[in-house]
């Protein structure tokens, strides 16, 4: 199984912000340059987080992206769900829609592995992922203005 870009960048997205220091939080410009993506990339990938309620934006002097505490305790596994959505791992109601569709052990197959996928990243919440190693070098990606 294959995650798309979008939600790989959501997920570093979300990394770099658990390990803000608390009341100093990122720019958008500051996550994308962290992470390596693209500003506007990035930017969509904030929005979507924001509307999922995992981060929130202040705007204005001192405003920026922190993690909500639904974000800091929400499970990966829930996390990917909602931002790859109830695809399927294979098209079979795609543009040409395949003859075996309404019989196929292998859909079935494929179904099941994609729930377990699922399942072994419910076990995890974003706190896990950011601890050591990761935790530490994400805290080192972005070199934020001194003084
Ligand atoms: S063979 Fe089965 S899994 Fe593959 S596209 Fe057809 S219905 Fe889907």
């Amino acid at each position: 199984m294959r995650l798309t870009k979008f939600t790989d960048l959501a997920l570093r997205t979300v990394m770099r912000l658990a390990v803000a220091e608390q009341g100093e939080p990122l720019t958008t410009k500051e996550v994308a340059e962290a992470v390596a993506a693209p500003y506007t990339h990035t930017a969509k990938a904030v929005a979507r987080l924001q509307h999922l309620g995992v981060l929130e934006a202040r705007r204005g002097r001192g405003g920026g992206l922190e993690l909500t505490g639904f974000g800091q305790r929400a499970s990966v596994g829930w996390l990917v769900r909602a931002l790859e959505g109830d695809e399927e791992v294979v098209a079979c109601e795609g543009e040409t829609p395949c003859p075996l569709r309404g019989a196929c052990r292998l859909r079935g197959a494929l179904r099941t592995a994609q729930q377990s996928f699922y399942a072994a990243l419910d076990e995890l919440t974003v706190q896990d992922l950011v601890a050591s190693p990761t935790g530490p070098v994400l805290v080192g990606l972005t070199a934020r203005p001194s003084g």
